[in-house]
């Protein structure tokens, strides 16, 4: 069986000072960590957290990746830059990315090319409204995000992580039930089995107000592989807990 993973959002949170207690305290409290366990960071502390996590079970993320390979693209970060500066993951279309930087589904599908192409794993977020949810359309929604990722990767389409995030359940504290949750996941499986033989092997995380009291559950679904935490990720104890939980 493969391990589960927890991947930690910070979002746009964090100083040189607050990050580096906190990795201090996560590494005091995680000795030889079941599951796999990255941490996605602000692009511009991604060299202070390559520092603090080197030789350590923690694996580094981005938030986003540029699709582009280099060029006239200002405030852009590419993946050649990521790789540099050891990031092992890149989170791509992460939803609050699609709504305040309007990445549609053919962006957030070549930043995950870029990803692959540069060594990074792209965590593909995916997830509906709560205006899609009530018109009965979470299926059609994220099966369209996925779609346009498999379209644009299919020959590696194994290679990534998908993230099912119901918007809805982002930092409200509202979490999606566990049947709701494993629903998802299984539909997102399916959708990938048809793409490659290897969908096993893709890891399906969920996020959305996931935290130390409901990782448990949600973590023992059989389609649900880890867990992608924003919030609770900022607390050395709750993310250490969430972290136990995938054991
Ligand atoms: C996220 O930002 O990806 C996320 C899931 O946030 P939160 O856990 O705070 O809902």
């Amino acid at each position: 069986m493969k391990k589960k993973l927890i991947a930690g959002n910070w979002k746009m949170n964090g100083s040189l000072a607050a990050n580096e207690a906190l990795i201090k305290n996560l590494l005091a409290g995680l000795k030889a960590p079941a599951c796999d366990v990255a941490l996605c960071v602000p692009a511009v502390y991604l060299a202070q957290c390559q520092a603090l996590l080197r030789a350590s079970p923690i694996d580094l993320g981005a938030q986003d990746v540029s699709e582009h390979e280099v060029g006239a693209f200002t405030g852009e970060v590419s993946g050649a830059m990521l790789k540099e500066f050891g990031a092992r993951y890149a989170l791509v279309g992460h939803s609050e990315r699609r709504q305040y930087h309007f990445e549609t589904d053919v962006v957030v599908a070549l930043k995950a090319q870029r990803a692959l192409a540069c060594g990074i794993t792209p965590i593909v977020c995916v997830g509906e409204t709560l205006a899609e949810r009530e018109a009965g359309k979470t299926e059609e929604v994220v099966r369209r995000q996925l779609a346009a990722v498999i379209h644009a990767n299919g020959h590696c389409i194994s290679e990534i992580v998908v993230a099912y995030e119901p918007v809805w359940a982002i930092g409200t504290g509202k979490t999606a039930s566990t049947e709701q949750a494993q629903q998802v996941h299984a539909v997102l499986r399916a959708q990938l089995k048809a793409a490659t033989p290897q969908a096993e092997r893709v890891h399906l995380l969920y996020g959305g107000s996931m935290n130390a009291a409901n990782a448990a559950q949600l973590l023992a679904q059989p389609d649900i592989d880890g867990g992608l935490v924003g919030g609770a990720s900022l607390k050395a104890p709750d993310f250490l807990s969430i972290i136990a939980s995938a054991g």
